[in-house]
């Protein structure tokens, strides 16, 4: 008989795990499909302090390892996969892998979002080589440099603290006066002694011959240019960008309404306008992104697609 699931998740973030949790639970042959890591954005945050009933000093990724065991205790299976494919017009749901084809009576994407670039020249170039998204993966190789952060959120302010455990020196770069961040997290960022801001300030360049040696940036106020070098004997310094996400929905966009940034447009059901296809998580248009938020939007879609195949198929 043909493998039929109710349920496929696409992606293994917050909201898709929980939902995997709540499908599985509620007693959907259900599936995760994750193209990288489990986890999603989490997996690369230090910290976890601000989910409820999280673990003194919880980690990105032991918060994700507890979701992923909890939603496979109750038989959600989870396999990897990126979505090349899809034909949702059917009763019957195709989800197409590189290797794989999958059908399914819902769907639950829960793409996510990636870190937006600078989009400067000499970035890509210098990525992994200086240039970082990612302060969990790459701060142990700034042990005693200097490093820039970019950014005023959230991402930034926290990751900044982090850094500080590894580097001499951390400034912050951040294009105007005002943060976007918690002003609880601003407060102990001023406090610490080892860390700088640098305001009104975006950057214009990164270089280097194989490793980043110096940064270009640009006083917007004043229009002053200036370089900052690695110091000589460093020869080196890691500049770790947080300036937002862009969401993973460019393969839906044109078959669900999504908004000008890319967002997945869908009220607090979590219903697209394709019945049996959901959305969940950070890849959605809302005013609050946390895991928590992620992790509640997963279990109503995940319950909004159990009453769809009732009414369906039932
Ligand atoms: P964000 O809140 O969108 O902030 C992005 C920051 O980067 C802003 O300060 C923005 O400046 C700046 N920026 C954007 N584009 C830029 C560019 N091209 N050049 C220079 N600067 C640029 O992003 P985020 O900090 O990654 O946070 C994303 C979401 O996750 C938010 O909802 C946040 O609350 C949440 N989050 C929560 C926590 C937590 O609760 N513990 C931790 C991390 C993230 P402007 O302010 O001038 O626009």
């Amino acid at each position: 008989m043909e493998n039929i699931y109710d349920l496929v998740i696409i992606g293994g973030g917050p909201a898709g795990l929980s939902a995997g949790l709540y499908g599985a639970r509620g007693k959907l042959k259900t599936l995760i499909l994750e193209k990288e890591k489990n986890g999603g954005q989490i997996v690369i945050t230090h910290q976890v302090d601000n989910y409820p009933g999280s673990l003194e000093n919880a980690t990105g990724p032991s918060l994700t390892a507890r979701m992923v065991q909890q939603a496979k205790a109750f038989g959600c299976e989870i396999q990897r996969g990126e979505v090349v494919s899809f034909d949702f017009q059917s009763d019957i749901k195709t989800i197409r892998t590189k290797d794989a084809e999958y059908r399914t009576k819902s769907v639950i994407i829960a793409s996510g979002a990636n870190p937006r670039k600078m989009s400067c020249p000499g970035e890509d170039k210098l990525i992994g080589k200086g240039v970082s998204y990612c302060a969990t993966c790459d701060a142990d190789f700034f042990e005693d440099f200097e490093v820039f952060v970019i950014g005023g959120g959230d991402s930034a302010i926290e990751e900044a603290q982090y850094l500080t455990k590894f580097a001499r020196k951390v400034t912050i770069v951040h294009r105007r006066q005002g943060f976007r961040c918690a002003p609880i997290a601003l407060d102990k960022a001023k406090e610490n002694p080892k860390i700088e801001f640098l305001l009104d300030t975006v950057v214009e360049e990164v270089k280097g011959d194989g490793i980043l040696e110096s940064i270009v940036f640009k006083n917007k106020i004043t229009g002053e240019v200036t370089e900052y070098f690695a110091d000589e004997e460093d020869g080196t310094f890691g500049c770790f960008v947080f300036i937002g996400y862009v969401p993973e929905t460019e393969i839906y966009r044109g078959v669900l309404d999504c908004d000008e940034v890319g967002y997945f447009v869908a009220g607090d059901s979590t219903e697209t306008k394709i019945p049996g296809v959901f959305v969940a998580g950070d890849c959605r248009q809302k005013p609050v992104r946390q895991v928590v938020t992620a992790t509640s939007d997963g279990a109503v879609a995940a319950v909004m697609a159990e009453r769809y195949i009732a009414s369906k198929f039932d």
